[in-house]
């Protein structure tokens, strides 16, 4: 019988309540694994003394949030080939004492389309170009999407990320300057608001000809609160499937949980722990 638990946790800044602390423990103990999560709130000058102290005291591993996704790169011994690409760690992993920076975000998102669409060949439309739309979109391309367009208000930000699919992934990508209500590309297999327009206490909605949407188009959300957006709302009144922000953040966690303990949880017991959060 192991009587210390093995610990993770998040790096976050500031601390405005961590869902993911309730949800990950509530996958522990669901499995019974002896582990604890923990948010820890770290200063941006404090990351690599934070880092060091996960390495002393033998973390398995930990998650970050913003600012710190980045940052960390230049604290680990290794970063997973996805995560280079995108340019940001939000998952550390520890082999055997060496950090290895994986970045699950893009990836749970794939993960939330299993059962839903195909993802190859498919078509992605994406609103945004920060965090959220870096790593999804990235990780659609590896994972074969055919076609990515970007969509944003920054012009810069989204033709790099246009760019940065072009050079580093099969896939073909375009970008489109943000200045108006979006008509929704034709052969829009998956259109994503991976912006952070609906967050609470905002409730804003994308602005989205969503008369241009065609029901065959499957639409997604990265907020998380609320875990139904208008904008998401909007779509199942034009006949869309659609998936909300919880798929997202369950499934990376999913993904950092194996990665920390070997095992691979049931992705419901910490989605009716954030449905309790957010109602
Ligand atoms: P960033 O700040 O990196 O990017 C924000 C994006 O939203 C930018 O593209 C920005 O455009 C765009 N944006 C913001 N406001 C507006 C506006 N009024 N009009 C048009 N565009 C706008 O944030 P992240 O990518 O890190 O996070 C985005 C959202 O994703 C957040 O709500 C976050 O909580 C959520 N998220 C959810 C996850 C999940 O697991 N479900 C995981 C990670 C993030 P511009 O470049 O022009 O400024």
């Amino acid at each position: 019988m192991e009587f210390l638990s093995q610990l993770t946790g998040c790096f976050s800044t500031p601390a405005a309540g961590n869902p993911t602390v309730a949800m990950v423990e509530a996958a522990y103990q669901h499995h019974n694994l002896n582990y604890r999560y923990i948010n820890c709130e770290v200063a941006q000058p404090d990351l690599a003394d934070a880092v060091l102290g996960a390495r002393a005291m033998g973390w398995r591993g930990f998650n970050l949030s913003i600012p710190h996704k980045v940052a960390v790169i230049d604290q680990l011994d290794e970063i997973a080939k996805s995560a280079g690409i995108i340019g940001a760690v939000n998952c550390v992993r520890s082999d055997k004492g060496r950090l290895v920076g994986e970045n699950t975000d893009g990836v749970g998102f794939v993960d939330s389309l299993d059962g839903v669409t195909q993802i190859k060949g498919a078509r992605l439309v994406i609103l945004g170009a920060g965090g959220a739309a870096r790593a999804i979109a990235v990780e659609m391309a590896l994972a074969g999407a055919d076609e990515v367009t970007i969509v944003n208000r920054s012009v810069k930000k989204g033709e790099a990320l246009a760019t940065l699919i072009r050079d580093q992934t099969t896939a073909r990508a375009d970008f489109i300057a943000w200045t108006d209500s979006l008509r929704v590309p034709d052969g829009t297999d998956i259109l994503v608001n991976a912006t952070s327009i609906g967050f609470f206490p905002d409730a804003g909605v994308p602005a989205v000809d969503f008369d241009s949407l065609d029901p065959g188009t499957v639409v997604a959300d990265v907020i998380v609160n609320p875990r139904d957006t208008p904008f998401l709302s909007r779509a199942r009144k034009k006949g869309c499937r659609t998936l909300d922000g919880h798929g997202m953040l369950v499934n990376q966690a999913v993904r950092g949980i194996a990665h920390w303990t070997g095992v691979s949880v049931d992705g419901a017991v910490m989605r009716a722990k954030l449905a309790e959060i957010f109602g």
